[in-house]
């Protein structure tokens, strides 16, 4: 048996305690035993570590669900054929040129991806419009550019 200590919630505390582990599986704490009211059980995860970890998805998903608005709302623009040097600048703006990928025509590339273009400069992934295909918008206009690994065509 080893004297380790650990953080742990503590079920009866209803807090994050020391804990001395009592056994170990793989390592990882098995049977824990909280040195604060000396309640033996199942090892639990402190909660400020759960909560980090949360916060941390909901943040994310926070992110995710504003990309989705924002590509949304890309889409509906360009289907208007609204998209222009204005949003261009707005989308670019928002980014550093370095996150740029380079274009090529076997790059995967995702909505809301910024581009180099040795052509046509920095553009904004629109959406994928079909096979092999995705709508970038360009400082002058937007264009329908091939892009995507050759293994895509026969999916
Ligand atoms: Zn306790």
């Amino acid at each position: 048996m080893r004297k380790k200590k650990v953080s742990a919630y503590c079920s009866a505390c209803r807090i994050d305690q020391a804990h001395k582990v009592l056994s170990a599986v793989d390592s990882q704490p098995g049977l824990v035993k909280c040195s604060a009211c000396g309640m033996e059980g199942p090892y639990m995860a402190p909660r400020d570590k759960v909560k980090a970890a949360l916060k941390q998805v909901v943040e994310r998903k926070k992110v995710d669900r504003k990309r989705e608005r924002l590509r949304g709302k890309l889409v509906e623009l360009n289907s208007k054929g609204k998209l222009n040097k204005q949003v261009w600048e707005d989308l670019t703006a928002e980014h550093d040129a370095d996150e740029a990928t380079d274009y090529a025509m076997t790059a995967s590339l995702e909505a809301l991806q910024l581009v180099d273009h040795p052509k046509f400069g920095l553009g904004v992934v629109v959406e994928r419009t079909e096979e092999r295909k995705a709508c970038i918008l360009f400082e002058d206009r937007p264009r329908v550019m091939v892009c995507g690994p050759d293994s895509e065509r026969s999916s």
